[in-house]
């Protein structure tokens, strides 16, 4: 289902470069495509985003377009390399999610000068980027915090919570942070916050240790983890420390792993982007850049890199939702994102 913040987008885009047996346009046939993906940590990139774009990609260039394909595995220098590469081999666009918004800057500004379009895919990087497709980051962080303060009920006002946040090179994380402490800040007690290194979850389970020892088990109230790796990380540290009830704990991106806690009463809520529509809506900006059509968008980014604000970045942005345990059923499994019987299988 494509949503109505996107469908002026959509619509844009779609129609000359869908594979229905039309004549294609120009350059369809051999346009390359490098994606590059952050790390392998978060499940979304290999599982969602990554197929999904490649088909979206063969779909639209009737299977002859081709993706050359990088996965950083968290490592900024890496992928600084990855985009190197395929300035070098001369792809016609190119997507990128960067590890590092600010460190992927330089091959930005290279790929620019070499011709080559650069699409911002979830997270905005700094330098000459075309184009961006993400969701409203400040608003999934402004739902999660929504659903915590509605988890704590009456109880907010002196619920001592623990905030786990996203990697500090990503530039969502500050978008994440300021949504959710903007519900949360004169709500509820901020007991502890870390950020999240690489979003590794191994760091969030050290940190949210360390937060357990410091301030009690039986103290935490509620854990803000701002994706469903931390929010694993979170659940596993607090049954480490013997805790028989969790308390609600967030996350986002709907894995599968997150939405089975959910059901099972050991993570309060996630939240749903769809990562279908948002690698659909990158693989028709991408084919369109290839071919040298103009993008009509929805939005402009706002989000903000460093103290500069990119109004001038024309963005398509897919809407958020909130899941918790009553709502898998209309969100996740009427979408096809989950079948009951996924969910209900044990891992
Ligand atoms: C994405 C999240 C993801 C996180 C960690 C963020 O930029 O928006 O969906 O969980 O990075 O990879």
């Amino acid at each position: 289902a494509v949503s109505a913040v996107c469908l002026t987008a959509c619509g844009a885009f779609t129609d000359t470069a869908e594979a229905d047996g039309s004549a294609p346009p120009a350059k369809s046939g051999d346009i390359t495509v490098g994606l590059l993906l952050p790390d392998r940590d978060t499940t979304r990139f290999e599982k969602f985003d990554r197929p999904v774009f490649t088909r979206r990609i063969a779909s639209l260039t009737a299977h002859r377009g081709r993706v050359r394909y990088a996965n950083a595995g968290a490592s900024a220098a890496r992928q600084s390399r990855q985009l190197q590469q395929m300035i070098d081999a001369k792809v016609d666009v190119v997507v990128v999610d960067a590890v590092d918004g600010r460190a992927i800057a330089p091959q930005v500004r290279k790929a620019r000068e070499a011709g080559i379009p650069v699409i911002a895919y979830d997270r905005l990087a700094e330098g000459p980027i075309d184009a961006y497709v993400s969701h409203d980051n400040e608003l999934v962080g402004e739902v999660q915090g929504r659903a915590l303060l509605e988890a704590l009920g009456s109880k907010a006002p002196t619920s001592r919570i623990v905030m786990l946040n996203g990697s500090p090179t990503d530039p969502n994380s500050a978008l994440f942070e300021k949504g959710a402490l903007d519900q949360l800040k004169n709500s509820v007690v901020i007991a502890k916050s870390y950020d999240t290194r690489a979003w590794l979850p191994q760091v969030a389970e050290a940190n949210l240790k360390k937060a357990i020892r410091s301030v009690g088990l039986g103290n935490i109230a509620a854990v803000y983890a701002a994706n469903d790796g931390l929010a694993g990380a979170a659940v596993k540290a607090l049954k480490q420390a013997g805790a028989t009830r969790i308390p609600p704990v967030t996350g986002q991106d709907a894995d599968l792993a997150a939405v089975r806690r959910i059901v099972a009463g050991e993570q309060y809520m996630t939240v749903y982007k769809s990562f279908t529509e948002e690698a659909d809506n990158a693989a028709e900006m991408a084919v369109a850049k290839a071919q040298g059509r103009s993008l009509a968008f929805d939005a402009l980014a706002r989000d903000k890199v460093g103290n500069t604000t990119r109004k001038d970045i024309p963005a398509a942005l897919v809407p958020v939702v909130a899941v918790t345990r009553d709502t898998v059923k209309d969100t996740l499994v009427r979408d096809g994102v989950y079948t009951v019987r996924d969910i209900c299988t044990p891992a």
